[in-house]
């Protein structure tokens, strides 16, 4: 497989399989699973998507769009056929609006609905119209004759940022409105693309959707807080915090929760799947999470305010935190020398106890059973 993405650069067989691994590896399968889902990504006839824009920043497209990497762009793009995306798409006027209902009556029952943004219900939804028709109107229209729809970011999840209080709009997501079909919501602002083409590969190979939370969203990218794997975790631990931005603390990489960081009560894969290809998240480069999965937390919460936990401070048998500090606690090698001196009297006293006979007549033998 050697496809040209839209810069004109290739994707190798190399690199499409290694994305398939990846995904498989996201996805919870076992490793021989790569294959079944490189086949189906191959397989003739591309599922129909369409890709409707409501009140958004087109950030989830564009982060889809913009990775350093084109990889999972590319092959995204040639595993589907993107029938309306309006940011994408060349036509404009009367000939996108052609393309949309000429999809929709031709693939009735069996396309894809991605949905970026949130829907205003107030006034019958007269904040957001496009080719006349409010976005309540074309997402009641389009989900329809749809299999499953796709709510990408917080926005089409929860609402987002237009939901906030005091939602003047009165945004909300997809699955407020629509109730009839399966709806897998893929917050986060915005979301790792990676969990985008995960959904869309599981839902090619299996013909259907991966299993969800109570939220809607795919267990294998929300399963767990991404306090668990962030690399600030240690200090957490330790209770070395950064008690503001600049200080020596944050210089020295601690743990962001006392400026507000809401990791540990996030469910995501920020910490393990990453951005652009090239492994930062937002607490990686210094800024606490803000909880965008989250739908109790997103723009409800003060970026400073901490979430509430149950020990925010290390248990008493952790080592105390300035250790380090001169006067205040032994040396890297004092600690050494008396760990290696330790070390050999544990070990010869180890050598002379596997020597003696015991009680029962019995010895040990040079792998520890008895002979
Ligand atoms: Fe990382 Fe934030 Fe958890 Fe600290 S509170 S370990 S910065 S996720």
């Amino acid at each position: 497989m050697k496809e040209r993405d839209g810069w004109g650069r290739e994707v190798s067989r190399r690199d499409f399989m290694r994305v398939c691994v990846t995904v498989s590896a996201a996805l919870g399968l076992p490793f021989g699973m790569a294959g079944r889902i490189a086949e189906a990504a191959m397989a003739d006839g591309r599922p129909a998507v369409i890709w409707l824009h409501f009140q958004e920043c087109t950030g989830c497209s564009e982060s889809l769009l913009r990775a350093s990497h084109p990889t999972v762009a590319t092959l995204l793009l040639e595993m589907i056929s993107l029938d309306y995306h309006e940011t994408l798409m060349a036509g404009a006027g009367h000939q996108a609006e052609a393309a949309l209902h000429a999809s929709m009556q031709g693939n009735k029952g069996k396309y894809l609905l991605v949905v970026e943004g949130a829907i205003p219900t107030r006034q019958d939804g007269i904040y957001c119209k496009v080719a006349g028709k409010t976005a309540l109107e074309s997402l009641q229209e389009a989900a329809a004759g749809a299999q499953a729809i796709i709510a990408i970011g917080s926005c089409a999840s929860f609402g987002g940022i237009q939901a906030a209080a005091p939602n003047p709009t009165g945004a909300v997501g997809v699955g407020d409105i629509i109730k009839d079909k399966p709806i897998v919501n893929l917050p986060g602002c915005p979301p790792n693309p990676y969990s985008l083409l995960s959904t869309i590969l599981y839902f090619t190979t299996f013909n259907k959707l991966p299993e969800l939370d109570a939220k809607g969203r795919p267990l294998f990218a929300y399963g767990r807080k991404l306090h668990e794997h962030c690399e600030r975790r240690p200090h957490f631990d330790a209770g070395r915090f950064a008690q503001a931005f600049g200080d020596e603390g944050h210089r020295q990489g601690y743990c962001l929760y006392k400026l507000g960081c809401k990791g540990p009560a996030t469910y995501a894969n920020c910490s393990v799947n990453r951005f652009n290809d090239i492994g930062v998240w937002p607490v990686s480069v210094g800024h606490p999470c803000i909880g965008c999965t989250e739908q109790a937390l997103l723009f409800n919460t003060a970026i400073a305010d901490k979430v509430q936990i149950h020990e925010p401070t290390p248990f008493d048998s952790y080592a105390p935190v300035d250790l380090k500090e001169k006067g205040k606690g032994p040396d890297p090698l004092t600690t050494g020398i008396v760990g290696l001196a330790a070390g050999t009297a544990l070990g010869a006293g180890a050598m002379v106890a596997r020597r003696l006979p015991v009680d029962s007549g019995t010895q040990e033998n040079d792998h520890g059973a008895a002979d």
